[in-house]
């Protein structure tokens, strides 16, 4: 077990910061780990962290202490995670990207550049003995979906996960990359598909969480392995104060899920750091789409690095002391990497398929011993509709499937929840549509009524006048004397 690298960033203080607020910064530096905080009511804090970078930093140093150390381990087949952190305009994105992925002079080139540098440098260290691939995906978490930016229909990607591959995107798009300049295009062309909002506190703020995975695949031939490792970066959207960004309408609702999103974020990195040790703590990963694509990241099997970026701008303070508490909270985290290794795989596929049947069995046979007949009937009809299949001897597998399963079921109850309140919705709409076309049927039936009856007493009229008329007649007729 060992600890995530947690550092922090204090970009230089913009042109807008001096003239509105002057040179005061809240920020005193001691040395390279350690600094003094100044908050809004001159209160001093210190903090420590791995590293600190302040505003003469370079991107190179960054990355050297940061990422250079993950990305040689991604091509060991150990997953590592680079997060970067903070409010908006606090300089995430330009710790990830500098000003720009393509137009930028290699000093400013940030993480992300060289990152896929690097990799591709490690891989010709030991070119020869194995034969490497290297994939890039590219997905961004927007009001709560996952979307593919390299193929925008994929707008609602599933978060699963499988023993070999640990937490993964389904159906996501994977381009093969073959040198550092084409890993550079796709970056771009990725991100030019990102959704941005204008904020006052940033013009190109991004209202989205963007999530880079390059996935380094390496084949041992002559020993028939497969190993993989994932280099997963993060740049996350920023939090912001509705108040102070001035943000309404639809901006406003994708600022409420991107704070949402973040809180669980620190959920969960409360519930990591706050259980009792020895005691098994139940984490909210799935609170949100973030902090579950995170799983492996947040204590699970990755090595991982967060970059808290503050503004140094005294104005800015205590969304900077929020950061660095986060960052501090961050610290304790425990993390177990390892590499994964799909040893002779094929013939290991062939052998799951066989057992699958068996392997079932033996599932639903655990369930019998601790659940109701009835459920586990359930349960297994859900296992094959949804074509769920785990090691079964391991219980742990076997809680996250049924954890999984009953989450899908709960979401599709919710769905026919929404459905069916749409229909009644719907129905009460035709219901009253029909009531009005009945009422009027009613008025027309009531027209024709009278119109009928007023017919019928035209007729009783004439009938009567014609009586009167034959009355009349017969009455002059007895009046006539008839000759004898
Ligand atoms: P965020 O992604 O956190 O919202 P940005 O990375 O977009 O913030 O940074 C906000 C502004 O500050 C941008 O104009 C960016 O160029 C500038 N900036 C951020 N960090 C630095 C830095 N270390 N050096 C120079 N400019 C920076
Ligand atoms: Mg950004």
């Amino acid at each position: 077990m060992s600890n995530i690298t947690v550092c922090s960033r204090f970009r230089p203080l913009s042109s807008k910061e001096k003239i509105n607020h002057g040179d005061n910064v809240c920020v005193h530096g001691i040395d390279a780990e350690t600094f003094v905080f100044k908050d809004e009511k001159e209160e001093d804090f210190s903090f420590s962290f791995d590293r600190v970078f302040y505003e003469k930093s370079e991107q190179a140093e960054v990355y050297e202490f940061l990422a250079l150390p993950i990305v040689r381990d991604a091509v060991n087949a150990i997953n590592g995670t680079i997060i970067t952190y903070g409010q908006t305009g606090a300089g995430k994105t330009y710790s990830m990207e500098g000003p720009s992925i393509l137009e930028c002079d290699e000093k400013k080139q940030g993480l992300l550049q060289r990152a896929a540098n690097g990799l591709f440098e490690c891989i010709k260290s030991t070119e020869g003995a194995v034969k490497h691939t290297i994939k890039l995906s590219m997905v961004e978490i927007y009001m709560e979906k996952v979307r593919d930016l390299f193929d925008l229909s994929k707008d609602n990607i599933q978060i699963k996960e499988s023993r070999v591959q640990g937490i993964f995107l389904s159906g996501v798009t994977e381009i093969a990359i073959s040198d550092h300049a084409e890993a550079l295009q796709i970056l771009s062309s990725g991100i030019a598909n990102r959704a941005v909002g204008e904020t006052q506190m940033n013009m190109a703020s991004s209202r989205s969480h963007c999530i880079y995975i390059f996935t380094v695949q390496q084949e041992l031939a002559k020993e028939k392995r497969v190993k993989c490792g994932k280099l997963v970066l993060v740049d996350l959207a920023g939090s912001e104060k509705v108040e102070k960004t001035g943000a309404e309408g639809r901006v406003l609702e994708e600022a409420k899920t991107i704070n949402r999103s973040l809180s669980a974020l620190g959920n969960v990195i409360n519930a990591l750091t706050c259980g009792s040790s020895g005691k098994a703590n139940h984490i909210p990963y799935r609170d949100s789409k973030l902090t579950r694509i995170l799983q492996d990241a947040l204590g699970g099997n990755s090595r991982t690095a967060l970059l808290c970026c503050c503004s140094p701008s005294s104005s800015d303070a205590p969304e900077s002391l929020s950061t660095l508490r986060f960052g501090t909270r961050a610290q304790h985290i425990k993390a177990s990497p390892h590499a994964r290794c799909k040893e002779d795989y094929t013939k290991n596929h062939e052998a799951s398929h066989a057992t699958k049947y068996e392997s079932r069995e033996r599932i639903l046979n655990k369930m019998r011993e601790r659940m109701k007949l009835e459920d586990v009937k359930l349960l297994e009809e859900l296992f094959i509709l949804e074509g769920i299949f785990f090691d079964a001897n391991s219980v742990e597998e076997l809680e996250q499937a049924f954890e999984d399963v009953t989450m899908q079921t709960i979401s599709s109850l919710h769905q026919a929840v929404e459905d069916l309140v749409c229909t009644t919705e719907e129905l009460k709409h035709e219901n009253k549509a029909l009531k009005a076309r009945l009422a009027a049927a009613e008025r027309l039936n009531g027209l024709q009524t009278e119109a009928v009856e007023n017919g019928n007493a035209n007729v009783l009229q004439k009938i009567s006048d014609l009586l009167s008329q034959f009355v009349s007649w017969v009455r002059s007729l007895s009046a006539f004397k008839m000759p004898k």
